[in-house]
């Protein structure tokens, strides 16, 4: 079975047999890592972010920020980097060359060969991937809040990660979804990136995208499948709660919206850059790596307020061809609900733009607030029980991000002892 993933190189998991993991970790210097970085070097470690093999190097930062590709030309949009306080280096005498164990909540992670200590204006890197120094953006307020220095080196996990439920149903590694591809027989997969529970407009984004990547396919030929990609990371109040994302989007199946041979759910660990058009070609890559064909970008993919034109993320595929990336984009305007036409619609297609209603998230999520159960044209009946019971389960009574969520929720996942 070949596992080839993003630059053609093949998909390699660097993760330490459980064997050798005593002998290896005895007497290396432990250094703590942010959630954030723990998530990077999970990703890392499995081959999610194939061809990297570790955090960046001082080049690869430069690299990444000025030409969009790895010193060898590998297209890659967004520095991947392990930031470590100044105060650890010199307390600790990290240097070039020795191994250390990165450390997540003391607990083992990864083994990290230092290759190299470095600094970095972080003003800089968020100017050249976000193209804003508007500290108001998300991603640069991010890229400020690193600490002042990095370590860049390979990793090798030491420690795997356990799913905790309801998330455990949705892990998949890409090696494993690469061979879950192979079984269920799917030679086109077309992957949907989410944050959101599904409302009628997203099902048809997803569908609308599936007939596209059926293309030219007779119908003895067709085995395209949906891949739903739910990205889990630092959340914010008022988000949707991660376990209404993955188990409403699984319900869209099991109450046959979709076939149960063309639809499957999966949690991918990433903290939104809101790139833009930069973090759209990164999805394009992570879903690369796990073995999608196809990519579906909508309105306004991955950005925040109004710093991006809502197409700049479709735009910016017209620079690279299949060289740069194996992965095809699916490039998708908004579907609307239409009183005319009766049903959801596409914006491409309807012409009744001056009584057309768009979905709006703002007027799901107040309806939702307020236990109001939503038209059954945009929303669909199973998936309003299940987000309520998911607010009773998970949330606190809320299928929004509390204040008490964030502090009391269960953990994604775990590391054991
Ligand atoms: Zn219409």
């Amino acid at each position: 079975m070949e596992y080839i993933g993003h630059g053609n190189r093949e998909i390699a998991e660097r993760i330490l047999p459980p064997g050798d993991r005593a002998a290896r970790m005895r007497n290396l210097k432990r250094v703590a890592i942010s959630g954030r970085a723990a998530r990077e070097c999970i990703n890392i470690s499995y081959g999610f972010f194939t061809p990297l093999e570790g955090f960046m190097c001082r080049d690869e930062v430069d690299s990444v920020c000025l030409d969009m590709t790895l010193p060898d030309g590998t297209l890659w949009p967004i520095p991947i980097v392990l930031d470590v306080d100044q105060k650890v280096i010199r307390d600790q005498r990290l240097a070039a060359g020795e191994e250390v164990l990165l450390t997540l909540d003391e607990k083992s992670l990864a083994l990290m060969e230092v290759d190299e200590v470095f600094t970095y204006d972080p003003m800089r890197m968020a100017e050249a991937v976000l193209g804003t120094k508007d500290e108001r953006h998300p991603g640069v307020k991010m890229m400020l809040g690193l600490a002042n220095s990095y370590i860049g080196g390979k990793v090798t996990l030491v420690n795997e990660p356990v799913f905790q439920p309801p998330f455990d149903r949705f892990w998949y590694t890409p090696k494993r979804l690469h061979e879950l591809f192979k079984e269920k027989g799917w030679s086109r997969i077309v992957a949907h990136q989410t944050r959101n529970v599904p409302h009628s407009g997203h099902e048809w984004l997803m569908k609308g995208a599936w007939f596209a990547a059926n293309g030219e396919l007779s119908v003895e030929q067709l085995h395209t499948g949906i891949l739903v990609s739910c990205i889990i990371g630092p959340k914010r109040i008022g988000d949707y709660i991660d376990e209404a994302i993955v188990l409403c989007h699984d319900q869209l199946r099991r109450s046959g919206y979709f076939r149960e041979d063309v639809h499957l759910v999966s949690i991918a660990l990433w903290d939104m850059r809101y790139a833009g058009p930069r973090e759209a070609v990164f999805h394009a890559i992570l879903r690369t790596n796990l073995g999608c064909s196809h990519h579906m970008f909508g309105r306004d993919h991955a950005g925040v307020g109004s710093y991006y034109d809502p197409y700049d993320a479709h735009r910016i595929f017209d620079r690279f061809g299949q060289e740069n990336l194996r992965i095809k984009p699916i490039r998708v305007l908004e579907w609307w609900y239409c009183p005319v036409c009766g049903e959801v619609t596409y914006s491409g297609l309807c012409a009744h733009e001056d009584v057309k209603q768009s979905f709006s998230g703002t007027l799901v999520r107040s309806m939702l607030t307020d236990r109001m159960k939503p038209a059954k044209a945009i929303f669909r009946p199973e998936i309003y029980e299940l987000v309520m019971e998911c607010a009773n389960q998970y949330g606190f009574g809320s299928p929004f991000c509390t204040e008490e969520y964030l502090a009391s929720r269960g953990p994604v996942y775990t590391l054991p002892d």
